[in-house]
């Protein structure tokens, strides 16, 4: 995990340079005006590389990298909770659909509709 600081103004283009890094695997920018790199290393040279290469770039203030010695947890960081369902827009009328929505194949997209009733106007308007 590499923490770097630097000015606001200058994150997104220190990011942009580390971004092409193949050791560098994920970027992410913190709110408190740092950016987060998870990294991999195949080596501790690669690491001493690594850190020769943040040395270079004058517009990081300071960073910090350290191993992982442990994981704790690490799931995907989008998370589905069970019995939870995707609120969405009856396309028809507007109100959220709860429970399935009905779906109408129309080209290349899903069309989502809450219930038979907006299903039949829909596809009896004449406008789509
Ligand atoms: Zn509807």
């Amino acid at each position: 995990m590499v923490t770097i600081k630097a000015r606001p103004s200058d994150l997104s283009a220190v990011a942009e340079r580390l971004m092409d890094d193949d050791e560098v695997r994920q970027v992410f920018f913190l709110s408190s005006g740092r950016l987060m790199l998870v990294c991999t290393f195949n080596g501790t040279h690669l690491v001493n590389d690594f850190a020769v290469r943040l040395g270079n770039i004058p517009e990081i203030v300071e960073y910090d990298i350290a191993n992982v010695i442990g994981v704790g947890k690490e799931e995907d960081r989008a998370s589905v909770v069970p019995g939870l369902q995707v609120v969405m827009p009856c396309q028809q009328c507007g109100r959220q659909v709860r429970g399935h929505p009905l779906r109408v194949r129309e080209g290349s997209e899903d069309i989502y509709l809450c219930s038979p009733a907006c299903m039949n106007v829909y596809l009896g308007a004449p406008n789509r």
